[in-house]
């Protein structure tokens, strides 16, 4: 025994609208709740990061100008005093070598118009090096007696102030294709009268700045525990720019390129850098831009479920209305379909009763009349039962051995008759080789005439009707032939649908239910078979039922 279950149109309809549209956009709400909170979330983190990037920056920018300062202040007080004469240059010369952080020192002394540079005499038989020290040296000279009242009217404001009389000056420089940095500090004499234009000069060492000065640098900032910086397992990266150009010109080792986090200008003494942080791996901004594309993509994805299931939602409405026609058209032929036979029975029932038939003719006439009446409308009221039992998903099919062929023809025998009364040309063609088939006897009976039944109908003048049972390599087929009016192609799939009946003026003329053909389907199905139509308008249609002998059925299983 086996029950078929199946989904009704309005659970589908529900199904899908639950499915395919209230749960996309409750996704679709939550997902924006979440988006807003971790919007919020995100940018609460950044604008954190940024504080905190933008404090350690700060706090660099001071340690830099300290250690500057640091470095600056011994040498100052160093310097030569303005009249030590030929002295100047041994003193200048002791002072560099004695810090090799300088590449040169000078001493300018504007009353006197002196100008007294040395280079690092460590370094002096670099070529190279001195080549650069000398070109830097030659450009001094060129400002200092033009720019040097102002200068030291400047730092003398700062000694007034208490601070200490050191400035800087820095820039980038080319030397044939190197684009090198330079930085300067310049600084008061000490004890040197207030009215004298004099300078002190050093230039600190471009690869003291770049492989001491700012590496230790940015490791005190990177070891000190504040902050953000407290993040042992990922501590930030740092890295130094030209001012004007984002290609790093020293990095930490942790540095993995990028877009900086936060950046800053060294202004205070090293403004032609600037010194840029951030944590390795992506920046929050990148965060946020990956994190709104992947939302789009999953608002894309949800709007797209949605629409699908608008566009279903409305597949299953429209279906559900075309079914309520269908449905009310049906009521309607069933009444009708009733009603004739009943009123014929009764007719020739009191015709009968009345006795006034003389002729014995007419009394089998009007028996048969009566016969085939009620056989119709029992074939009806089966198809309505079934139809209903189905659409409850109770109907049950009863698979028993069977011998086919003497089924199909026993089916055949008590209808041969009706065949033949009404013209019909019949043939019958029963393979020896049918294999007995686990069937339900009464369902594959009632499908065949079906077939049938709908050949007598729809037939015009060509009276013909062929049944087949024969084998194929793995399913018993049951073939219906008829020469009647035929179908049209597109409307060849449709017939099996319930309350389906063709727009052939013919078919509305002949009673019918549009349910005989949906049966027969159900029934085939339920075997593991299926129906299937061969037909052209005029000249007839093959109705194939073909029954599978590899079935679950056939092994005594039952078929869900
Ligand atoms: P009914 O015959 O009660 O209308 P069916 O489900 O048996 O319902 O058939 C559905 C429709 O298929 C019929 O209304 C008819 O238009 C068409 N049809 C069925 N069988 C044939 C046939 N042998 N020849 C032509 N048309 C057919």
């Amino acid at each position: 025994m086996s029950k078929q279950w199946r989904l009704t149109d309005r659970t589908r309809t529900l199904l899908t609208l639950e499915l395919a549209i209230v749960l996309p956009a409750a996704a679709l709400m939550g997902f924006s709740i979440w988006h807003l909170e971790h919007v919020q979330r995100s940018e609460a983190l950044e604008a954190a990061i940024q504080r905190e990037f933008s404090d350690v920056l700060k706090i660099a920018e001071k340690k830099s100008w300290e250690k500057a300062n640091d470095l600056v202040t011994p040498v100052r007080k160093e310097f030569p005093s303005l009249d030590e004469g030929p002295k100047t240059k041994a003193e200048l010369e002791r002072i560099l070598r004695e810090h090799p952080e300088y590449s040169y020192a000078a001493l300018y002394d504007k009353k006197n118009n002196l100008l007294v540079s040395r280079t690092q005499p460590g370094r002096d038989q670099d070529p190279v090096y001195c080549g650069y020290a000398q070109e830097d040296i030659d450009m001094v000279a060129s400002w200092l007696p033009l720019e040097s009242p102002r200068l030291v009217e400047h730092l003398r404001l700062m000694e007034d102030k208490g601070e200490p009389p050191v400035a800087f000056l820095d820039g980038w420089a080319d030397h044939g294709n190197q684009h090198t940095y330079w930085n300067i500090a310049y600084f008061l004499l000490p004890e040197t009268p207030k009215d004298r234009v004099a300078l002190g000069v050093v230039a600190f060492d471009e690869s003291f700045l770049r492989t001491t000065f700012f590496p230790a640098m940015m490791k005190d900032i990177l070891t000190s525990k504040s902050g953000v910086l407290r993040d042992d397992a990922n501590p930030p990266g740092m890295m130094i720019h030209p001012a004007k150009d984002s290609a790093p010109w020293l990095a930490s080792a942790n540095w993995d390129g990028g877009k900086p986090e936060a950046e800053r200008r060294l202004d205070s003494v090293f403004p032609s850098l600037t010194l840029a942080i951030k944590y390795q791996g992506t920046t929050v901004a990148d965060i946020e831009t990956r994190f709104l594309r992947y939302n789009y993509i999953v608002l894309a994805a949800l709007s797209l479920v949605m629409a699908a299931g608008i566009w279903l939602t409305y597949r299953n409405v429209s279906r559900e209305m075309r079914l309520a026609k269908l449905k009310s058209d049906f009521v309607a032929n069933v009444s009708h379909e009733l009603r004739t036979p009943l009123a014929l029975i009764r007719l020739y029932a009191e015709t009968l009763e009345l006795g006034r038939l003389t002729a014995k003719e007419k009394y089998q006439e009007y028996f048969r009349i009566i016969r085939e009446e009620s056989e119709r409308l029992t074939a009806l009221i089966n198809n309505i039962l079934d139809f209903s039992r189905i659409e409850a998903g109770r109907k049950e099919y009863e698979f028993k051995e069977t011998n086919l062929a003497e089924l199909v023809h026993s089916t055949l025998a008590s209808y041969r008759f009706q065949i033949q009364q009404n013209g019909f040309a019949f043939e019958e063609q029963i393979s020896s080789d049918i294999p007995p088939v686990a069937v339900d006897r009464e369902a594959i009976a009632r499908s065949l005439l079906n077939l049938v039944n709908n050949a007598l109908k729809y037939s015009k003048d060509q009276k013909y009707i062929g049944v087949s049972l024969y084998r194929q390599k793995r399913s018993v087929n049951l073939e219906v032939r008829d020469h009647g009016i035929g179908i049209p192609t597109n409307e060849q799939e449709k017939i099996f649908e319930k309350f389906y009946r063709c727009g052939d003026p013919l078919v509305h003329t002949v009673k019918g239910s549009g349910l005989g053909l949906s049966l027969v389907r159900h029934i085939a199905r339920a075997h593991g078979g299926d129906v299937r139509v061969e037909s052209a308008p005029e000249k007839g249609s093959k109705f194939t039922i073909a029954l599978p002998l590899d079935h679950p059925s056939q092994s005594g299983q039952a078929v869900a």
